[in-house]
């Protein structure tokens, strides 16, 4: 009967922890996640509510079609005006991403716009 060898103190040891590259690898990735998803709800709070933290913007996309260099007048896709709405969310943020693939797709079937988005692409990838 093999008995439970107890585990030494070195996280690091390949004996006793042969998958620890791994666990902290997931362990780095899960602090990053939440870092994200604090910061991707704290913004969309204080920017929905309007609290004045100096740095909460409203989620938005610039469609290609309107992008200028200083993005002025840019056409822009909204991602929502809900204080508990979370970017972090992947559920939420594919919504807004298909929303926004939508709006592409219907501006390269537009017969006067899809000219505006060849332009703005051309102009985007030969900057001056
Ligand atoms: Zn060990």
């Amino acid at each position: 009967m093999a008995s439970q060898r107890e585990k030494c103190d070195n996280p690091r040891c390949p004996v006793c922890y042969p998958n620890w590259k791994e666990e902290e690898e997931a362990a780095r990735r899960k602090v990053e996640e939440d870092t994200f998803v604090t910061l991707m709800r704290g913004n969309q709070f204080a920017w929905a509510l309007n609290i004045p933290t100096g740095s909460a913007r409203e989620i938005q996309l610039t469609l290609a079609n309107k992008c200028t260099v200083t993005g002025a007048n840019a056409e822009i896709l909204h991602f929502s005006q809900e204080p508990l709405a979370n970017l972090a969310d992947p559920g939420q943020r594919m919504a807004f991403v298909m929303r926004a693939a939508a709006r592409f797709d219907e501006l390269l079937h537009n017969p006067l716009q899809k000219y505006d988005v060849e332009n703005s692409l051309y102009v985007l990838a030969h900057p001056r």
